[in-house]
């Protein structure tokens, strides 16, 4: 286990991040392990259930396909903490889901987003790149992203659902 990192670190500025910061790393209140392996977050709906994750299809997405991986072991806020065999585990499902999401949406390219500013749990975002998306060549944000209409959502999460199950 390493230490968990930047409790105290800073660029003498004042403190912008929460006072609580080093307690929600270590699993206070956290929202990824309150939920479960539930069905359907509120943000997304679950398409692939794996032995150690769950990926999720969000509603609101700026480019189609937009989805969320969970590690589902237990908690864990940094990658740096999981053990060898969970990382094998973790990332092995993560291309699967890449991998169905390839398969059904057709994007140009597959991002990677690791992140965890507002959940430090561990997560990523696969975000589906396209060749007429707005930013070619560079990360793409949430700021416009959209909620998908109904149908719409629930073709793709039908398509995926079938996908994994073939
Ligand atoms: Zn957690």
């Amino acid at each position: 286990m390493t230490e968990v990192p930047g409790n105290d670190a800073s660029t003498s500025q004042p403190r912008t991040w929460p006072d609580d910061w080093k307690e929600r790393k270590e699993g206070k209140d956290c929202p990824a392990c309150a939920e479960g392996r539930t069905d359907d977050t509120g943000y997304g709906v679950r398409f692939f259930s794996g032995e150690v994750a769950d990926a999720y299809l969000c509603r609101r997405a700026t480019l189609p396909g937009y989805s969320v991986v969970v590690f589902r072991d237990r908690h864990v806020a940094d990658l740096m903490d999981l053990t060898p065999k969970e990382v094998a585990a973790f990332f092995g499902e993560v291309q699967t889901v890449a991998r169905l999401l390839t398969a059904v949406f057709k994007p140009a390219h597959v991002n990677y987003d690791f992140l965890g500013n507002a959940v430090p749990h561990v997560h990523g975002h696969v975000v589906l790149r396209y060749v007429d998306d707005p930013a070619p060549g560079r990360p793409i944000g949430p700021p416009d992203a959209r909620e998908m209409s109904v149908d719409e959502f629930r073709r793709q999460l039908e398509e995926l659902r079938a996908a994994a199950e073939g």
